[in-house]
């Protein structure tokens, strides 16, 4: 699996939950969302409600979970987890809304991925907190309504835009995560080191922190590596000599870019004269899922000015070419 993926890999959920903040005030970053949450969350429990149902995208590692768990402890409640392919029958999600205590959270992730099917039994529930199903087939089939306890629904997406818009219209709180600034990571860097008892000077988390693609859990998972070389080739502290040395060894280089990114941008610029190109096209000339690229790949390099998306498709920029010590176009077309 490729070291800097937004995803997360299988045996991190153990080391997670020692380092996952539990508290909106250990939220780092996001400094408008969080203050937005606070005022909702206490004007919510000081009418003695549900929160608003609140839909939170971005890209992926950027803290959705997180933020869906914290809401529903900061609220006081259980929070109920599940996702939009996992929820294949209107019948999977009606079995988790009647599981649901008053309050409660139901967290679904990648929500954009639920079959309309089960959408359609979502909007009531959501609306009204009413369960409309048919059950059985043919002649037997029948419909039944069920009222539902007061909940809040907590969905999470990569992109705002996959969402059907009734399903948009029906979430009261919407709330986009944006890629951290380097001083937040370095100081989630800071927070993890403490927790997991790694000794790590601020230049070294900070050296992470630059080289973690803005995103939370790409830091933690580089503090581990990092750590790993600290304590084999090194005294166990780490500092910005280690992190830089053991980042070059696993191929992220200075901006946290590696192969893949370097692969895509190359492909760009040396397939295609720089763009504009469809995603299409870059998907089957580095034989890369056009979703990867467009969730996983992409964002970033877009977000740090490697790349552009335009009507006619992804062009690089200059700093792209800088990137590899090439020479721009003299005519640049966008
Ligand atoms: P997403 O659901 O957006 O993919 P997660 O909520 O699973 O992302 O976050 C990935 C990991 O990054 C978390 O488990 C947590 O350890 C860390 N993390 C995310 N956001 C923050 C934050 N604001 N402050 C500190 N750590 C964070």
């Amino acid at each position: 699996d490729r070291l800097i993926a937004a995803h997360g890999q299988p045996g991190e959920s153990r080391i997670d939950h020692a380092i996952r903040p539990q508290r909106l005030a250990d939220y780092i970053g996001q400094p408008a969302m969080r203050e937005q949450m606070e005022i909702f969350i206490s004007a919510a429990r000081g009418r003695d409600e549900s929160l608003d149902h609140t839909l939170v995208f971005g890209p992926p590692g950027l803290g959705k979970t997180t933020l869906a768990n914290i809401i529903a402890a900061e609220m006081g409640v259980d929070i109920k987890s599940t996702s939009g392919p996992v929820l294949e029958r209107a019948g999977d999600l009606a079995a988790m809304l009647t599981n649901l205590q008053p309050g409660d959270v139901l967290f679904i992730d990648e929500i954009h991925r639920l079959s309309p099917v089960v959408e359609e039994v979502l909007y009531p529930a959501m609306e009204d907190f009413q369960l409309d199903i048919v059950i059985g087939e043919g002649p037997a089939a029948r419909s039944i309504k069920l009222d539902l306890p007061p909940f809040t629904l907590v969905g999470a997406t990569t992109r705002a835009g996959l969402l059907t818009s009734p399903l948009r219209d029906r979430f009261g709180i919407v709330q986009r995560l944006e890629f951290y600034a380097i001083s937040e990571l370095t100081e989630i860097v800071s927070r993890s080191a403490r927790l997991l008892g790694v000794t790590a000077d601020r230049p070294g988390a900070a050296e992470i922190a630059r080289r973690a693609r803005g995103t939370p859990r790409i830091a933690n998972r580089l503090l581990r590596r990092v750590r790993d070389f600290a304590e084999v080739r090194g005294d166990g502290t780490l500092d910005a000599a280690i992190a830089d040395s053991a980042l070059n060894m696993l191929h992220v280089d200075r901006h946290g870019l590696d192969h893949m990114d370097r692969r895509l941008l190359l492909a760009m610029i040396e397939k295609f004269e720089g763009g504009p190109v469809g995603v299409d096209s870059l998907a089957a000339a580095i034989g890369e899922e056009r979703d990867t690229i467009e969730d996983v790949i992409e964002p970033y390099l877009i977000q740090q000015g490697f790349m552009m998306r335009t009507a006619r498709g992804r062009v690089v920029t200059r700093h792209a070419y800088q990137h590899f010590g090439m020479a721009a176009p003299t005519t640049p077309d966008s």
